[in-house]
């Protein structure tokens, strides 16, 4: 189990307590005033979450402005993508319409998954080869198909990070019918700064039929293990999503931390602000280094490593430090977490030795 953060302390990875920048989680851990939420609502647990789930329903929309049938809680956003591809795979079959799925790749893969699970075509894209979003191809692919294409378009996306402006995603929902859906997956929403950045939240408000925006209390909020997540859209699709959710499906734990920690504006910017001091002592070091990376707007970064990024996690895991992944297209680039600062301090530290041996 991994030690509890203690700011200024560099922590000494063993194998009882590794450094985990692996899976995109938040390091710094849940807000205090979450915490105390969960552990004030174990004497209320024997009972369902109905009161506390509506509780956080009704602050979301007061925080997004949309009306409560805007909204579906999800027991993380991974249950919201679920529900989706597969209600919006259900209308069309009952339509007796074809249905795709269209993703970039790499990007996330669960609605891929979910999609596949239902015998659904995935096209995959390839990114550019400044690892952005081909939007020309993804609309080619569309534009090829008698029938209904979902479009899961990741923002920023993972495992690159990269952002995709505002604009150009406004132009494309502009221009679709109701042939295409958008499903905008915006899990690492809260850590983008550039102003370039528009949320789907903006064309759900706008009435927009062909639209579905999720978020996650996973990453900026830290409660990854506590299973929250949301999805925003037109009342009449959230009704044809939540036919396929499972009911009470927010703990009860979940929906009080994440009360809590949407009202903490403290805590999201300390959640913030840690991961922009991470991510610039990482690329500072990838810059010294001469390891290339791609600009991130979200906990993670995405860089090259020269040679193989097998053999450099299977080194990274000898010294106690779990780092993320290749993906297949990006033969050579690693997806990093950005843990805490004191945490990248000591990675940094290693991924320099490495330097000194040749290995990376
Ligand atoms: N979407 C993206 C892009 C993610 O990276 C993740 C988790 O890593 C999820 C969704 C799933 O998050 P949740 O914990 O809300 O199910």
């Amino acid at each position: 189990t991994p030690a509890a953060y203690r700011p200024g302390v560099l922590p000494t990875p063993s194998a009882n307590s590794p450094i985990l920048l692996n899976f995109n989680e938040n390091s710094i851990g849940m807000a205090p005033s979450a915490e105390r939420a969960v552990v004030a609502s174990l004497s209320k647990a024997f009972r369902y979450p109905d009161d506390q789930r509506a509780a956080l329903v009704t602050a979301l929309a007061g925080r997004f402005g949309v009306s409560e049938k805007h909204l579906s809680l999800g027991n993380g956003s991974s249950e919201n993508i679920q529900a989706i591809v597969q209600a919006l795979v259900q209308q069309a079959r009952s339509r007796q319409q074809a249905v795709q799925l269209v993703v970039p790749d790499p990007t996330f893969n669960y609605a891929e998954l979910y999609a596949k699970a239902q015998g659904v075509p995935v096209v995959k894209v390839p990114l550019t080869a400044q690892m952005l979003f081909d939007v020309a191809a993804m609309q080619r692919a569309a534009a090829g198909f008698d029938g209904l294409s979902i479009f899961y378009l990741c923002n920023p996306n993972n495992p690159t990070a990269t952002l995709t402006p505002g604009k150009v995603l406004q132009d494309w929902v502009a221009a679709s019918s109701d042939k295409q859906f958008f499903l905008l997956d915006e899990a690492y929403a809260e850590f983008v700064t550039d102003p370039a950045f528009v949320s789907g939240i903006e064309w759900v408000k706008a009435g927009r039929q062909n639209v579905a925006v999720t978020r996650t209390f996973s990453k900026l909020y830290a409660l990854a293990g506590l299973r929250v997540g949301y999805a925003l859209a037109a009342p009449a699709l959230i009704e044809q999503f939540e036919a396929f959710m499972s009911l009470d499906n927010t703990n009860l734990a979940g929906a009080v931390a994440a009360l809590a920690s949407l009202q903490d504006k403290d805590f999201q910017q300390r959640s913030v602000s840690s991961v922009n001091r991470s991510r610039a002592i990482v690329t500072q070091a990838l810059d010294e280094l001469g390891l290339r990376h791609v600009p991130s707007h979200a906990n993670f970064v995405f860089h090259e490593i020269k040679g193989s990024v097998k053999t450099y996690q299977e080194r990274m895991k000898a010294q106690h430090i779990m780092v993320g992944r290749e993906f297949p297209l990006a033969v050579g680039w690693s997806r990093l977490t950005l843990g805490t600062p004191e945490e990248m301090t000591v990675f940094v530290r290693v991924l320099k030795s490495f330097r000194q041996k040749g290995w990376v």
